[in-house]
């Protein structure tokens, strides 16, 4: 099936940013996808418009019991010119199961990777090619009927917004660097069950107060524990935590209250690949603290979309400080990074058919 989505220039093109400090979500490009789902007609009308301020009535669903989902990848520029998604039917595939959580109708996947497709060709010359940096594309869905029961609505909304997005760690400023992370022993994220394992806003709402007092303790993010005995370790803020120990790498099972990530299994695919050990296991943080005592905790890192690798220093327990590789980077995480970053980019070749080549 081929799609058609007509499209509205803007008359008011806006400047682009300095590539060299983009921020992340700081810059929104000059357009945005826009599609409609009415109940009996399905999803409808998509189409690209001037990005700007979206109309709803007071009394949607959204703004009162956050029936909404999004998704979270990169589009990137190859050194000669061509554009390329990374792993997107991931993206799709997760969408709909998030969907089918959140009650919310599900999309055709081809449909869905048209419009990512049309609204980034679209904005094809808002995609940085400065080091590091990428096209970052924020799909969403929000309900919007108008009522005030607690029930799936009946009308819903679908947008893809997109924003040019620096590199996490500025290679002027030494590239990657170790984070101070809090280890949450109090509050938790999600709890097997719950909507731990789909991409909806009330999991982040949830969140903040927790991450807020992580900033108060120095500390640049959480590492949740479990919800039923805060022993076992989850995830890093919004991204998936891997703990290498004696060379060995272990992970958190997808056991329901862990978000499966793309980075979190494209990682998983490559250390494999170069003959590392990944085994997806509950591993409990007095262990992690027990492998640095003993000197055999190697590296900690966390993935995802946006920061693709971030290498762990410091995990703050209990007050005190597990320090991990001297607070520094450790060589797989940089492998990890440089290999993932390549591929996007076409700089290094890709041998498991990940880029989807869009131009
Ligand atoms: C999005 C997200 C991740 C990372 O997923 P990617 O597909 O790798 O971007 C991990 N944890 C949480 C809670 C997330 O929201």
């Amino acid at each position: 099936m081929s799609y058609n989505f007509p499209a509205t220039r803007t008359t008011n093109p806006k400047e682009k940013p300095d590539q060299s400090d983009l921020g992340f979500g700081r810059y929104f490009t000059d357009h945005m996808f826009i599609m409609d789902y009415d109940e009996g007609e399905g999803w409808h009308d998509g189409r690209i418009v001037p990005y700007g301020p979206i109309s709803l009535d007071p009394a949607s669903c959204v703004l009162h019991y956050s029936q909404m989902m999004f998704e979270g990848m990169k589009a990137y520029k190859s050194a000669d010119g061509h554009v390329m998604l990374f792993r997107p039917e991931m993206n799709a595939k997760r969408l709909n199961r998030t969907n089918e959580r959140m009650c919310i109708p599900p999309m055709d996947e081809e449909l869905f990777l048209e419009a990512v497709k049309a609204i980034v060709l679209y904005e094809e010359d808002w995609i940085p090619t400065y080091p590091g940096t990428a096209l970052y594309i924020r799909p969403y869905i929000i309900s919007d009927e108008i009522s005030f029961s607690v029930e799936p609505s009946k009308h819903y909304h679908f947008y893809i917004i997109l924003t040019p997005v620096g590199a996490y760690y500025d290679i002027n400023r030494g590239g990657l660097t170790g984070s101070h992370i809090y280890v949450e022993d109090e509050y938790v994220r999600a709890a097997v069950g719950g909507t731990g394992f789909v991409k909806c806003g009330g999991n982040y709402a949830g969140g903040m107060r927790a991450t807020v007092n992580a900033l108060a303790n120095g500390c640049k993010e959480v590492l949740w524990l479990d919800a039923k005995e805060k022993k076992y370790v989850e995830e890093v803020g919004t991204s998936n935590a891997f703990f290498m120990i004696n060379g060995e790498v272990i992970t958190a099972p997808l056991y329901g209250s862990i978000l499966p990530g793309i980075t979190r299994d494209t990682t998983i695919q490559l250390l494999k690949s170069w003959g590392i050990t990944v085994r997806e296991e509950r591993l409990a943080i007095e262990d992690v603290k027990k492998a640095s005592e003993d000197g055999t905790l190697d590296e900690v890192w966390a993935t995802g979309t946006a920061c693709i690798i971030s290498p762990i220093g410091v995990l703050r327990y209990k007050g005190e400080d597990i320090v991990i590789n001297g607070g520094g980077v450790g060589e797989v995480s940089q492998k990890l990074y440089d290999t993932i970053y390549g591929i996007q980019t076409g700089a290094i070749p890709d041998e498991f058919g990940w880029t989807v080549t869009i131009k």
